[in-house]
């Protein structure tokens, strides 16, 4: 009975989500670094889809305020357990879709754990980039009977709004243009692209990757947590009957620390870099929001980052913006700002200002939900 009827609600629910487009938010709250666990949390409570904060009130009282997602990982979850439930959209990409993750936060807040894994990398450890290309990998040789696959990846880092090549086997000084051409889109031709067909190979690439990442950066200054890197997957597959062929792509992206710096503060290149981050994921919000609303006119040319992804945002495009939480209480002003920047991103498609566009399946289904609510509600 009772169990029933909850099941038959998420049922329901997930159906509505599903149906909701292309946008999707998601909320990872790191655990506490070894040692802390008595400190003081910002997070009041958790559930699959709400994270509720802690915080006071101007006359001291505690006060709570709670963001809905489209899914929320406490501190616990796995590594494998965020990358199974990433899985579908990853897969998408052999069906001819093209797919941008994103992970975004404050530094320290967990975004290179989640895209690629902890420094000492162990098995379990392995963040989504190398669990979806050896997913990709392992599909492509299922299907390789009716679909012959190649893969191909870049990695590119937007630092300062200057394009430069991680890949690059002399040093990644080489600022890039973006170009549009009729028959590719948006591509950046000068920036290395190199097949790949096994893990071991993706493994050695981020090797360089992230060699010629931390190249640039000296212990005092950190240019990782100051610049965005993207790993672009290309995929070509053949149907080998029809000789057709079908291209996807997807972007895992590691966005710069989202921190504001109090500019009272900061001079110089580190004023300089905190402008230019702001800028881009404020112009990234503006276009996953436009796009959300389904607003005629998306602003892609504000910032090098969109105009890069611009193919991969928005029309058939699924986009995942995975925001993360850092638990401590110091970090509350930073967490909030953080969930803000989620919802208004996620909101328009949760809100209820799109009832009216919803199409009659939605609607039905709310329906439905409302009298299983009802249901259970007297069940109680
Ligand atoms: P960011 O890339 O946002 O600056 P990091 O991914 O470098 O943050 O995370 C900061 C520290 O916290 C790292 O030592 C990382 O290994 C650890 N960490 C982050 N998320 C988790 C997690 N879910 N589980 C265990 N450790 C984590
Ligand atoms: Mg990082």
């Amino acid at each position: 009975g009772y169990q029933r009827v909850l099941e038959e609600n998420r049922k329901l629910y997930n159906q509505v989500q599903d149906l909701k487009g292309n946008i999707r938010v998601y909320c990872r709250v790191r655990p506490f670094k070894p040692g802390q666990s008595n400190t003081l949390s910002s997070v009041d409570h958790m559930d699959e889809r709400t994270i509720t904060i802690l915080t006071h009130s101007k006359n001291g009282k505690e006060a709570r305020k709670a963001f809905t997602f489209n899914k929320v990982f406490g501190p616990s979850v796995t590594q494998a357990e965020v990358f199974s439930d990433m899985q579908p959209l990853v897969r998408s990409v052999l069906d001819g879709y093209n797919v941008c993750i994103f992970a975004y936060g404050q530094t320290g807040s967990g975004k290179t754990h989640t895209m690629t894994g902890p420094k000492e990398l162990t098995e379990e450890g392995l963040g989504v980039n190398y669990r979806a290309l050896s997913d990709l990998f392992h599909i492509s040789n299922q299907r390789k009977e009716t679909i012959s696959y190649d893969i191909s990846v870049q990695m590119l880092e937007i630092y300062n709004e200057q394009v430069r090549d991680l890949l690059s086997a002399d040093g990644v000084n080489k600022r890039l243009e973006i170009r549009n051409s009729s028959h590719n889109g948006i591509n950046v031709p000068d920036a290395n692209l190199v097949p790949v067909s096994l893990t071991s190979d993706v493994i050695n690439l981020m090797n360089i990757g992230h060699k010629n990442r931390s190249v640039c950066s000296t212990a005092l200054n950190d240019r990782s947590s100051r610049s965005h890197s993207c790993l672009t997957v290309h995929v070509q597959g053949r149907d080998l009957t029809s000789g057709n062929i079908l291209r996807g792509s997807m972007h895992l992206v590691d966005l710069a620390g989202s921190e504001r710096v109090d500019k009272s503060e900061v001079v110089g290149n580190r004023l300089k870099e905190a402008q230019h981050i702001n800028k881009s994921l404020s112009a990234l919000g503006d276009v996953i929001s436009s796009l959300a609303s389904r607003s005629s006119h998306v602003p892609y040319r504000n910032s090098k980052l969109t105009q890069l992804l611009q193919d991969s945002l928005g029309g058939q495009a699924k986009t995942l913006m995975f925001v993360h939480i850092a638990p401590e209480y110091e970090a509350l002003g930073e967490t909030i700002s953080t969930l803000k920047f989620a919802e208004r991103v996620a909101t328009v498609e949760l809100g209820a200002a799109k009832v009216n566009k919803d199409s009659g399946e939605v609607k039905e289904l709310k329906e439905q939900i409302a009298s299983l609510k009802a249901a259970l509600a007297r069940k109680e």
